[in-house]
């Protein structure tokens, strides 16, 4: 199979695909600290092949782990990094970002009223209208039909309450929920780095 060019790289890169299910953009690289653990799990820390190898003309990181697929330029070849390692240690976020995939993954995607799983929607626990906080505290996942139910309405007023009290989750918390629902996409080489250190911290 002979190399596809694939246009509109960073810096007059040109990838060329050497894979037929590969392509650049396919392609990000796992950002490691410089302690071999992710930089960030929730999200993961994920960075464009065209910010990773970016990184490693800039001596910020070493590649850890490469793709097949390869970058060309007038000057020089490259495989795309697929893991790569901070070479300067950052102090990790503790903390989750609140995110709508992450309220879900607390809640193991279902419905905190009913436990349905299909057609999820976001609850303010104490509605806005009544002044509650878009938080972790306060939003649950609920699927459309018990949204609508609730409405505006306070929990005791309805008596709908969740079934878990919203809380911020820690990164452990959603470790033990993320390998249930593991995100779509995890390459190979990524799995080394991901989730063997969960059951170590507190
Ligand atoms: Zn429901």
């Amino acid at each position: 199979m002979s190399p596809v060019p694939i246009s509109g790289g960073a810096a007059g890169l040109t990838a060329h695909v050497m894979h037929p299910m590969a392509s650049p953009d396919g392609c990000p690289a796992l950002v490691l600290n410089a302690d071999f653990r992710p930089l960030s799990y929730y999200p993961l820390s994920l960075w464009s092949w065209q910010d990773a190898i970016k990184a490693v003309f800039m001596d910020r990181v070493n590649i850890v782990s490469e793709y097949d697929t390869v970058v060309r330029s007038p000057s020089f070849n490259m495989k795309l990094p697929s893991v790569v390692s901070l070479k300067t240690y950052i102090k990790p976020s503790r903390t989750p970002a609140f995110t709508r995939f992450n309220v879900f993954l607390r809640d193991r995607f279902s419905c905190q009223y009913c436990a349905s799983r299909e057609d999820l929607t976001f609850d303010h626990v104490i509605p806005r209208s009544k002044g509650g906080l878009t938080t972790w505290e306060n939003v649950v996942a609920a699927c459309s039909p018990c949204n609508l139910r609730k409405g505006d309405k306070m929990p005791a007023t309805v008596d709908m309450f969740p079934m878990q009290k919203a809380y911020a989750p820690t990164v452990n918390d959603l470790h033990r929920n993320g390998k249930l629902f593991p995100p779509n996409y995890l390459h190979e080489s990524w799995l080394d780095y991901l989730y063997w250190d969960s059951e170590l911290e507190p």
